[in-house]
């Protein structure tokens, strides 16, 4: 299945909000004290500022039982994503995220949807208390501190990091840091590594310089740069070291599946995982008018990107045609089948959980998928799921 022609993946033009509405405004002039978790839409925003208050996904909010629902097919997600939270908000512009700059004219930032979902907020001691409370019920394998680009996020995410780990015992549930490269120094990854953090991940999301500088950079009033973000990881390569690395990668933003592909070698190689996300329009963000990715494309970087990370299957074996689009697996269709069979290549991939090392603790339930149409699978498929995965790869029916 063919890539979208780049051109056609345009994001919209970021407009700048209101002078009043800018940084946090509203919320500030509110000023209104939190009063311990807050849920989006629950009533005015008060202000919650890192590292006392953190935000965390829906999914989370579930499992700590401060949200009310079920998760579809789930008992819990075994990862607990916190993300930092001030009344500014996010200062980047990335074209596929709710979290944007450009939605400060819309909606306050801890009312956001991020990954499809909201991310209620709770004060860091609660939540720290809680997973104490909960012992060894606790589902969580690991937690998770997503930085964003504000001027206090390096220091707020140490301050988060180390209240946790005075708390949490290390090898319990590890931590790991989705960071914000460009604020970011090598002393800062160096102190997040001798404050406990487990495992260090980059987002670079764009697989290209092109599509990088098109949907995080300049192209959209936004301050990231893929050197910046490529010189951290190298940083983190040396500090954290093989196997404590990772790299975020968005699937559908422009890219041809040669060129995906080869940062999931290029990372592989260095010692990291890749974490792949399947292009969701996110309501509100500057991309929400164009189309995720075609389920048969998805799938079949899934399953490359697997054999290349845990199969010891060569880059160089995989076939491409002059448009950069896999053709060939460079596997026998047995081997191949077999593969596909366990289902694992399937589940969301991202930092280690403590079950097998291919299997992720971070879940991401739904983040890049409506249930009904699942991209990333946050429970291991079963024979129905997998007939469904089999009709998407175009392999025959078993
Ligand atoms: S830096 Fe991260 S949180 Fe901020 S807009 Fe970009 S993707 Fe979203």
């Amino acid at each position: 299945m063919a890539c979208h022609p780049v051109h056609e993946l345009r994001p919209r033009r970021p407009e700048e909000a209101p002078a009043a509405l800018r940084n946090g405004g509203l919320v500030k002039r509110q000023g209104l004290t939190p009063q311990g978790p807050y849920r989006p839409g629950q009533g005015a925003t008060p202000v919650m500022v890192s590292p006392d208050y953190v935000q965390m996904s829906t999914a989370a909010a579930v499992t700590l039982g401060m949200a009310p629902g079920k998760l579809y097919r789930c008992a819990c997600t075994r990862c607990l994503n916190l993300l930092l939270t001030y009344p500014e908000g996010c200062r980047a512009n990335c074209a596929y995220c709710g979290l944007a700059r450009h939605r400060e004219s819309q909606r306050n930032y801890a009312d956001r949807n991020f990954i499809r979902v909201d991310w209620p907020a709770a004060p860091l001691a609660w939540i720290i208390e809680r997973v104490e409370a909960m012992g060894a019920a606790c589902p969580f394998q690991r937690m998770c501190i997503s930085m964003i680009t504000h001027p206090r996020s390096d220091d707020d995410t140490k301050r988060v990091l180390a209240a946790w780990t005075s708390r949490i015992e290390r090898a319990r549930i590890p931590v790991s840091i989705l960071s914000n490269p460009t604020t970011m120094t090598e002393r800062d990854v160096q102190e997040l590594h001798d404050l406990g953090a487990d495992i260090f991940t980059v987002a670079l999301d764009a697989a290209t310089p092109e599509l990088f500088e098109r949907t995080r950079g300049k192209g959209v009033a936004s301050p990231h740069s893929w050197a910046k973000y490529w010189a951290i990881f190298e940083v983190a390569r040396t500090i954290f070291g093989p196997g404590r690395i990772g790299m975020h990668l968005i699937v559908g933003l422009g890219e041809t599946d040669r060129e995906l592909l080869a940062v999931c070698d290029r990372l592989h190689r260095a010692g990291g995982l890749s974490h792949l996300f399947c292009f969701f329009p996110e309501a509100g963000s500057l991309m929400d008018h164009l189309p995720a990715p075609p389920r048969s494309r998805w799938r079949r970087l899934q399953l490359a990107r697997y054999l290349l990370e845990f199969r010891e299957h060569p880059f160089a074996a995989f076939g491409f045609d002059h448009a950069g689009s896999l053709i060939d697996f460079g596997l026998a269709p047995d081997a191949l089948a077999a593969v596909v069979r366990t289902g694992v290549p399937f589940r969301t991939s991202g930092c280690p959980g403590k079950d097998r090392p291919d299997v992720s603790a971070c879940d991401r339930p739904y983040g890049d998928s409506p249930p009904s149409d699942i991209a990333s699978y946050p429970f291991q498929p079963n024979g129905g799921d997998l007939r469904r995965i089999r009709q998407q790869l175009g392999l025959p029916a078993r």
